[in-house]
């Protein structure tokens, strides 16, 4: 299956990803990640992307686009794909369409998760990422069994730069300005399924899975 998975910051959508893909042995591409790594390695890449990145701004759509189409282009995609945090504009949509058609692909479903402002300040600022594996936890909804180390690889957790108030707000607006105007292009090509975002983690992979197993929504 290709997924996509969209939404404003915060609202679980990495945390979703990462489940979902250790659930069911999905390939899962989460660009946010891939384009921190970038920043870490200071790849030419990663030195354009940084300074938008630390703005709360989106990267560039040609910056983004060729990343993508270079990781797609990877043998560990031709079964399919989760694609969290890709596409966040509608050039970005397009040109996804594109990159799949050219291999006789199409996307199967369109996860958009929903959450108010206050619900997802409260998400960010409580967000602690592991900066060797890109797992994520919260510290009170969701807390690393290792303490202030992850869980999984045990290194120390840190608080996104982009992850304190004047940046959140500035990230909200983007998401409202250039990315919620995806979510009447893919209802419009059939693939939209909304999902609340409030309940608990496990409720909300529950519904997940219930989109993914009925995948042609009407
Ligand atoms: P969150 O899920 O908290 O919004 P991400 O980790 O997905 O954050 O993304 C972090 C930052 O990386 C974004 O604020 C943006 O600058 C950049 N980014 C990630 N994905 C994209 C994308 N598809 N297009 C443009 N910029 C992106
Ligand atoms: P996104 O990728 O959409 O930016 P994350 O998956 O990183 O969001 O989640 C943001 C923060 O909220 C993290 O600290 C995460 O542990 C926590 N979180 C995610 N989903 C839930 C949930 N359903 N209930 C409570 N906290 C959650
Ligand atoms: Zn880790």
């Amino acid at each position: 299956m290709r997924v996509v998975f969209v939404g404003p910051p915060g609202v679980g959508k990495g945390t979703q990803a990462q489940r979902l893909a250790e659930r069911r042995g999905m390939v899962k591409i989460s660009t946010g990640d891939v384009l921190r790594e970038a920043v870490r390695q200071g790849t030419p890449l990663g030195v354009r992307a940084k300074a938008f990145m630390d703005a709360g701004s989106l990267v560039p759509d040609d910056l983004v686009i060729g990343m993508l189409s270079e990781r797609l282009a990877g043998d560990d995609t031709a079964r399919g794909c989760l694609l969290d945090g890709f596409p966040r504009t509608i050039a970005q949509a397009e040109a996804l369409e594109k990159m799949l058609a050219r291999r006789g692909e199409a996307l199967d479903l369109v996860v958009a998760f929903e959450a108010d402002h206050e619900v997802i300040v409260d998400r960010l600022s409580g967000r602690r990422s592991c900066p060797r594996c890109g797992k994520v936890y919260h510290v009170r909804f969701d807390p690393s069994p290792a303490g202030a180390r992850c869980g999984g690889c045990g290194a120390e957790l840190v608080q996104r730069e982009d992850d304190r108030e004047a940046t959140i707000r500035r990230r909200l607006k983007v998401y409202e300005e250039e990315t919620a105007p995806l979510l009447a292009y893919y209802r419009d090509r059939g693939l939209l399924v909304q999902v609340d975002g409030t309940a608990p983690i496990d409720a909300v992979a529950a519904r997940v899975d219930e989109a993914l197993n009925a995948p042609r929504p009407a």
